[in-house]
């Protein structure tokens, strides 16, 4: 199946304006498939583009209320023409559940023979269990319909309802790119919380129940804090609802940053005694998908070759925001672990630059998860803050959060907002220096002002 390349994104980007997107799953078909329906509203200003599927059969499609040939469907693209002003598509089809990690994975716990599932939709894993444009930049609203067995528990990235045994309704959520949506369904613990008004949640398959319910307390403190921390410097509120951590089996990763609804790997809910430096490492990762909800979830990339700044900004702000809370060791961690994590990729012949200046594809974009956009992007991200000092990073951060919250956003906005921000920092400090040399005055900086100017 071709790869979503940039400029196929950049074309339909400009074709198609998608508003919202409503998914059924039936999850009560069996093991191997589900049903999946996807209505999509989009507005349009071209004849015709694609929408991005990859069924085990594609059962009906209708656009406009017209059948469309399910047999158009090529390579994982089903084409769409005579578009109008305003569109709506249906998209029935019996999908697969996966087993590498990606789509909607289907775990079977060996230890009780239960099963657990949750959708995983990075980097080009969505059009595996819906239908969707798939590409960062083209945000919707999701609202999901979810038939299952009555005794799992259904969560998503807007707030979940059993509207009847078996049947669970996700609200609407905030306007999400493709690659953020989840789904986690089946009979996994639940553990609730809240903190400042926001509801948390953890939740693991039933085997590890006891390990989370002994760690409960750490995790809930370690996220309450960052919430605490992150709403100080950003002065901006999390905007998603709900805050769910699920701990879920197979997982490629250490996490996703699905807004309201973050998947971990369950290795980090602890089977025995572990290490302090464990134990930081793990909240480091907690804060780490936190920093994204701000940065990278509520303004998102618009195309990959991004990516690291969304991973180095989350990388920077892990290691600085872990530190109120008790775990302690973070910058130390970041020298003599992350920062030699990234020097070994810099040695190998994959090495690349941080910002790279070729645009890959949406699979190949996955060869640069490595320690040059996480750790070195991080260490240049840390030397900028020293550079335009803190208070002029965090007002261009914010900035960049209000110009786009919902939206996207790319590197040379970011570095246009931090540069603006300086701009503006120098200007009133030139107009304190003049204050201060009116006749009658000691014409040197104060120290105070000499203070400014080396931050
Ligand atoms: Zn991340």
């Amino acid at each position: 199946m071709p790869a979503l390349t940039v400029e196929d994104a950049r074309i339909r980007a400009a074709a198609v304006d998608v508003h919202s997107y409503h998914l059924g799953f039936d999850l009560t078909v069996g093991a191997e498939t589900f049903l999946a329906v996807s209505t999509i509203g989009f507005s349009a200003s071209a004849d015709s583009t694609f929408v991005d599927v990859k069924p085990d059969e594609l059962l009906k499609v209708t656009f406009n209320g017209e059948l469309v040939g399910v047999d158009a469907l090529d390579d994982g693209r089903l084409p769409l023409s005579g578009l109008r002003a305003e569109n709506e598509l249906v998209v029935e089809a019996r999908m697969q559940y996966s087993h590498d990690g990606e789509g909607l994975q289907r775990t079977v716990d060996a230890a009780d023979d239960r099963v657990y599932l949750y959708g995983m939709s990075s980097l080009e894993s969505a059009p595996r269990y819906f239908a969707c444009f798939d590409q960062p930049d083209l945000k919707a609203q999701y609202q999901l319909s979810v038939k299952c067995p009555e005794d799992w528990i259904v969560l998503g990235n807007g707030p979940a309802t059993r509207v009847k045994p078996g049947e669970w309704e996700i609200a609407e959520t905030k306007p999400l790119s493709t690659y953020f949506v989840t789904l986690v369904a089946g009979p996994y613990h639940q553990i609730s919380g809240e903190h400042d008004g926001i509801p948390l949640g953890l939740a693991c398959r039933q085997s590890l129940k006891e390990h989370l319910e002994r760690d409960k307390d750490d995790l809930f403190t370690v996220t309450a804090q960052a919430f605490d921390e992150y709403h100080r410097l950003f002065g901006y509120r999390y905007p998603f609802g709900e805050y769910h951590q699920v701990f879920v089996p197979d997982f490629n990763l250490g996490a996703m940053e699905n807004p309201g609804c973050v998947t971990f790997a369950d290795s980090m809910v602890f089977r025995s005694q572990v290490t302090a430096a464990e134990r930081s490492t793990r909240a480091r990762i907690v804060v780490h998908e936190m920093a994204h909800m701000w940065f990278g979830d509520a303004v998102t990339m618009k195309w990959w070759n991004d990516l690291w700044l969304n991973e180095s900004f989350a990388e920077y702000m892990a290691h600085r925001v872990s530190n109120v809370t008790e775990h302690v060791g973070h910058w130390t961690d970041f020298a003599f672990v992350r920062k030699w994590w990234g020097l070994q990729a810099d040695q190998r012949s994959s090495t690349h630059a941080v910002a790279p200046d070729a645009v890959k594809d949406a699979r190949e974009s996955l060869d640069d998860f490595d320690g040059i956009s996480y750790a070195k992007g991080a260490a240049v991200l840390k030397q900028l803050v020293t550079y335009l000092g803190d208070e002029v990073f965090l007002e261009g951060v914010n900035a960049h959060i209000d110009a786009h919250e919902f939206g996207n956003a790319d590197l040379r906005e970011f570095i246009d907002t931090l540069t603006e921000g300086r701009r503006r920092r120098s200007a009133e400090l030139d107009r304190a220096m003049v204050a201060d040399v009116r006749p009658g005055h000691d014409p040197r900086p104060s120290q105070q002002h000499r203070d400014h100017l080396a931050a």
